[in-house]
This record gives structure tokens, C-alpha cells and sequence, in this order.
């Protein structure tokens, strides 16, 4: 499909794990917590006959839990964290001037990309882990444990907008010996599956709200669904805390639309700030070119593999005949979220306060970069063996 095209993670073979979705729920012995990712709740509902970018987040979490799973969380908490965590990392940066421009990393496509034809940036992606992982690890590694739950018997199930976060979660990263931290990642077409195949009529469900305490994020983090919205919510945060002034307007429109390369400056007290958000692999590959070549220049860059970010992932409905406008509406979808949303800065979300004050102290803190922090490696030696192997293979066929 559409994804084969232009994800590096493509050529990977992909199981679907709806049968793996079905056996833990069924299992008694187990307990399934879903996480759903924020662009999904825009899109689900196309597969049920309703427009795109309708909000129809209660719906999928009854859903879920008439299915039988036990708690039904939200992805843009833990995008929550991955925010004041990446944007503390910026912070950093920025006061020694170094590893700049940042550059996001919570799409494993665009990741994997830079392991293959960037080593030399590697050092500037974002440590942060993504908001999918960043999930997985606050639940087996505190809730699970503050429940009195032992990981092993906790699966957790990420419900995502593409086939790349199957293969972020298999990174060994993110394993241990005993468990790992996301085990099973339904695509939302995969969901709408399950779905239908629990005999369910979605459009005649009654909306329940997520359960607490992980259910709760702000409309920053609603935001990572849509090219840009991780740069938003970064600045929405970075702001109060460079400036220590408390940021009036949450919305930064410089950053928004769907243009293949979008640029802004932000000023922080005497410290202007320069973004960029680029969404399309060989827009990004175009836009490092010119960094490299010292044409133009970022503090931050925010990449995205899919059209229009993640609303426009490989594994959603497909949104035939007007993608673009399909691309639109679901992005209005995600805005309108983020301003019905009662807290709207990352800063502000009592579970936030309540994680750092139970278990990670402080962001950045030596247990936060344990378990919500990773590092990457260039597979740049390995991509060139397989060339050299097919090249050696063709020219044995001529
Ligand atoms: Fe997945 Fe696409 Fe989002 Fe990247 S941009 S995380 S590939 S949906």
C-alpha cells in the first residue's frame, strides 16, 4: 500500500497481531492495558462510516473495554514526557551551545533512516524515547509494580498509526531478560478489525472517558499526531521555562499547515530560536543537505516520515478518494482536541507532577534517562553489506 512506498520499515515482514491481541485478552491470567495513539482517534471512525477527523475517542475506549481489556490509557500522556524530557535535553543544549540543531525522534522510520545515512547525527537525535515507549516503560517498570501486578503478567498493546512502531517496539532497547516494554502494536486498521471481529456496532457505542491515572494528557500532546506538534508542544513548554513567564497564547500558527518544509524563530527572552518541521523523508533528506552544506540553520528540527505526520500513517484507513483533504480534516480533528482540552501545556498535567514526584524526580534525572531515554547506532555497516550482497547476487544472475 501507500506505506511500501516510503518507509524504510517496509521491507520488514509484517505479522498482523490481532490473534496476539485476542489470546492475551482472553487469557485470565493477564493483565491488558491498550495505550492509543493520539492520531488515531481522528481516523478510526472513517472505517465506521463517519467523516475523517471526527473525534471518536470515547467510542474506541469502550470499545476496547467491551473487547475486555482492563485499562485503556492515552498515548499523549506519555507524549506528555516525552516532551518535558526532550525539551529539557534542548535546554541543555541550547545554554552550551552544542549537538545543535536537535533533532526529534519519535518516528522510527525517520530513526532508522538517520541510523543508515546519518552516523554522523546520531548525536543530535533527541535521547528522549518516543511517546509509545516512553508508555510501555512507565507501565511495566511503576504502574504495573504500584498495582501489585508483576510485569510479566502485564501485556501491553499500543494501538498506532503505522507498521514502524511494531518495529520500534522489537528494538532490543526496549527489552529485557524477563519482559518487554510495548509486546504487542495493533496498526488502527488492525484495530478496526478487532473491532469488527468482537461483533461490535461502533457508531451505536455510548463514549466512556480513559481510565486514570494514565488516561489523562494534555492537548500539547493530542498534538504529536499532527507534522509539528511536537515542536508546538516542545515550545509551549520551553517558553515558561526559559522566560520563567507564563505563555498567554498556547498556539504557535507559524508551525501549523501541511507545506512540505516549515521554519519559524522564537524568541526566548534574549535567546531566538530557530525551528524547523519537515515531513516526507526526501523532504528532510533535501533540508539536511542544506544544513549540511551550512545554507541554513536550526536549533530545532522536527521530522516526520508520513504526510502530514502521523495522521497520514501507513497502517490508517487509507482515506480514498481525497487524501489530501482527508489529511486536512484529520489534522482539524487533532486542534480542535487540543482546544477543547482543559490542560494544554505539559507543565501544567497533575499526572505529570505526579510521576516526577513518586518516581522520576526530576526530568532528565538519572532514573528518568534509565528508563525513558535510549541511544541509537549506525546500521550504515550493515545496509552496506546487504548491498554489496545483492550487487554480488545480480551480478551472478548476469
Ligand atoms: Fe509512524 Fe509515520 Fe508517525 Fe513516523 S510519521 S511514527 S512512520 S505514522
Amino acid at each position: 500500500g501507500q506505506c511500501a512506498i516510503r518507509c524504510p520499515t517496509a521491507a520488514l515482514v509484517v505479522k498482523s497481531e490481532v490473534d496476539a491481541a485476542w489470546e492475551a485478552i482472553l487469557d485470565p491470567d493477564k493483565f491488558v492495558v491498550a495505550q492509543i495513539a493520539p492520531a488515531v482517534r481522528v481516523a478510526i471512525g472513517e472505517a465506521f462510516g463517519l467523516p475523517p477527523g471526527e473525534i471518536t475517542t470515547g467510542k474506541i475506549v469502550t470499545a476496547l473495554k467491551k473487547i475486555g481489556f482492563d485499562r485503556v490509557y492515552d498515548t499523549s500522556f506519555s507524549a506528555d514526557l516525552t516532551t518535558i524530557e526532550e525539551a529539557e535535553e534542548f535546554i541543555k543544549r541550547l545554554q552550551k551551545n552544542e549537538r545543535l540543531p536537535q533533532f526529534t525522534s519519535c518516528c522510527p522510520s525517520w530513526v532508522l533512516f538517520a541510523e543508515r545515512n546519518y552516523p554522523f547525527y546520531l548525536e543530535h537525535l533527541s535521547t528522549a524515547r518516543s511517546p509509545q515507549q516512553m508508555f510501555g516503560s512507565v507501565i511495566k517498570n511503576f504502574v504495573a509494580k504500584q498495582e501489585g501486578i508483576a510485569p510479566e503478567r502485564t501485556v501491553s498493546v499500543s494501538i498506532m498509526p503505522c507498521t514502524s512502531k511494531k518495529f520500534e517496539a522489537r528494538r532490543p532497547e526496549f527489552k529485557n531478560q524477563k519482559y518487554a516494554d510495548v509486546d504487542i502494536v495493533l496498526t488502527a486498521q488492525e484495530t478496526i478489525q478487532l473491532i469488527r471481529s468482537a461483533n461490535i456496532d461502533f457508531n451505536e457505542l455510548e463514549p466512556q472517558p480513559f481510565d486514570v491515572p494514565l488516561g489523562a494528557g494534555t492537548g500539547a500532546g493530542v498534538l504529536f499526531g499532527v507534522t509539528g506538534g511536537v515542536t508546538e508542544a516542545v515550545l509551549r513548554y520551553a517558553y515558561e521555562r526559559l522566560t520563567g513567564e507564563e505563555l498567554k497564547k498556547v498556539e504557535f500558527e507559524q508551525v501549523r499547515g501541511l507545506g512540505a518544509v516549515r521554519v519559524a524563530e522564537v524568541e526566548f527572552g534574549t535567546r531566538k530560536v530557530k525551528v524547523a518541521i519537515v515531513h516526507g523523508l526526501a523532504n528532510a533528506q533535501r533540508l539536511i543537505q542544506e544544513i549540511r552544506a551550512g545554507k541554513r540553520y536550526y536549533d530545532f528540527v522536527e521530522v516526520m516520515n508520513c504526510p502530514g505526520g502521523c495522521i497520514g500513517g501507513g497502517g490508517m484507513p487509507l482515506g480514498y478518494p481525497d487524501y489530501p483533504e482527508v489529511l486536512r480534516k484529520r489534522a482539524q480533528g487533532l486542534y480542535h482536541a487540543d482546544r477543547l482540552s482543559p490542560v494544554r501545556k505539559p507543565q501544567d498535567s497533575p499526572t505529570i507532577k505526579l510521576l516526577y514526584e513518586r518516581w522520576l524526580k526530576e526530568p532528565n534525572s538519572e532514573i528518568a534517562e534509565r528508563f525513558l531515554h535510549t541511544r541509537f547506532s549506525s546500521r550504515r555497516r550493515i545496509s552496506r553489506e546487504i548491498i554489496r550482497i545483492q550487487e554480488a547476487k545480480s551480478a551472478q544472475k548476469v
